[in-house]
């Protein structure tokens, strides 16, 4: 065995996934494709990395879990928000909180995160080898071979257990091209339909594609149904939004999009309303002050700091078919016409911007769970202490910073301190 515990995809979860086993005193290897380890997460949150947050675990398991299933609530009791900080915080990274709960890195480099988790792993004894694809995955009777390629050679190694933190489908520059749904399939779990989560929104108009950059703090967002436009909407959701070259984003659609895609939609309505604080009267009474106050000055100057100019001046344009009228000659039905577009945008939904753009492919992962017990019976037919295998493909992050139970052949083993480095058998 050239491993206890080979875990497959060094990203956030694979990082984790390694130092738990690490931390267990499993002989660990991290085997990487990349040159360098968890690209994706030195790119989240616009570089700056969103780590994770100040709220309860059971308030974060209220707002963001999903109720049919469980698994989340089980893995922040052993490993929750704090115990993730204070790992950060000994390799010098800390948090700084940002829109009510987030916490993003104070340095504002999400790479920070990735080196504090690398030297976690390493201190522990584990062993990081990059520019390693694993290509195959093939259970034997005390473990797993696992073949690949490493510098143009093919090469395979064996390891008791194999944890496939191979991530999703989305940002495949970041070298997560979802081998590992493949391998669980072959492995004999059941794999969900696979979707686009947390992805930006295409619109059918050309208009907002113009604006593309623009963003707007605090809009609520509303998708309809195009064949129920009345009565309740599909979500409703309240946050920033971003305009973008292909149509809208921002934390406020993103968390639109997911609502999109579970409901099957393939086109929808979404409307957005910029002030959810104000009433039309007291919106059409500020544009009528600030319109009177300055009679002589074009409408987008009168208007400005009400909406980003861009904006504005978007909106002006299409109420009035010219680019800066006169405060004066703004009519009552233009008027009227802003405080719609302010509190009731309607704009056409044409699809999501789609799989590869997404921040996080949505699995349904009832699917995989209930399948787990029939994998490890299936993978090891007749024997008494199965190897395991966890598939986590797209898991944000899984560990445990007590001693995780221990698969069987290791439990209870001393870490070894001079342990020989990982060889790779040249496959004939
Ligand atoms: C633009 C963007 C912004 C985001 N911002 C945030 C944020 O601020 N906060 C947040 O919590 N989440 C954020 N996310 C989501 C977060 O980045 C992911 O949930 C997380 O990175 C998933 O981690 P993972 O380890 O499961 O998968 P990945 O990060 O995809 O890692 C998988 C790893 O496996 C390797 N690999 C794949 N196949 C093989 C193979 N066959 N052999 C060897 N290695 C292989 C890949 O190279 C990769 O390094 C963001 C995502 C994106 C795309």
């Amino acid at each position: 065995m050239n491993a206890d515990v080979a875990v497959v995809g060094a990203g956030g979860a694979g990082l984790l996934a390694g130092i738990a086993a690490a931390r267990a005193g499993a002989r660990a290897v991290l085997l990487e494709r990349m040159p360098r380890p968890a690209k994706k997460v030195a790119i989240s949150g616009g570089g700056r990395c969103n780590f994770s947050n100040t709220l309860p675990p059971r308030e974060f398991v209220r707002e963001f879990g999903d109720p049919r299933v469980k698994l989340l609530g089980h893995a922040l009791k052993v490993f929750d928000n704090r115990a993730l900080i204070e790992l950060l915080a000994r390799h010098g990274v800390e948090g700084q909180v940002e829109r009510h709960y987030r916490l993003y890195t104070k340095s504002g480099r999400g790479q920070d995160v990735v080196d504090a988790l690398v030297k976690e792993f390493l201190a522990l004894g584990g062993e990081l080898v990059t520019g390693f694809h694993i290509t195959g995955l093939a259970p034997e009777a005390e473990g797993f071979e696992l073949r690949g390629s490493r510098d143009g050679h093919e090469t395979s190694l064996r390891a008791r257990s194999v944890v496939v933190c191979t991530g999703g489908l989305s940002y495949p520059q970041t070298g997560s091209s979802g081998d590992g749904y493949a391998w669980a399939r072959a492995l004999g779990h059941a794999v969900t339909p696979l979707h686009a989560a947390l992805v930006g929104l295409k619109l059918a108009e050309d208009w907002p594609k113009r604006l593309s950059g623009t963003s707007w703090p605090d809009a609520e967002c509303k998708l309809w149904k195009l064949d129920a436009p009345r009565g309740k909407p599909v979500v409703v959701e309240r946050k920033e939004i971003l305009f973008t070259h292909f149509g809208i984003s921002g934390p406020a659609i993103l968390d639109v999009s997911n609502a999109f895609v579970l409901a099957g939609l393939n086109r929808a309505r979404l409307t957005v309303d910029f002030f959810p604080e104000r009433a039309r009267e007291n919106l059409d009474a500020e544009l009528l002050a600030r319109l009177n106050a300055q009679p002589n000055c074009t409408v987008p100057q009168a208007l400005s700091g009400l909406l980003p100019s861009r904006l504005l001046e978007a909106w002006v344009r299409q109420l009035c078919g010219v680019d800066a009228p006169l405060a004066r000659q703004f009519t009552r039905a233009q008027r009227q016409g802003f405080v719609e577009l302010s509190k009731n945008l309607s704009l056409a939904v044409t699809g999501t911007r789609g799989m590869e753009w997404g921040k996080l492919p949505r699995a349904e992962s009832r699917g995989m769970n209930s399948t787990r017990a029939r994998w490890n019976r299936a993978a090891c037919p007749g024997s008494s202490s199965p190897a395991r295998s966890s598939i986590w493909p797209g898991a944000a992050a899984a560990s445990t910073s007590r001693r995780p139970s221990a698969p069987a052949g290791w439990r209870g083993r001393k870490r070894r301190s001079g342990r020989e480095a990982l060889s790779t058998v040249p496959r004939k």
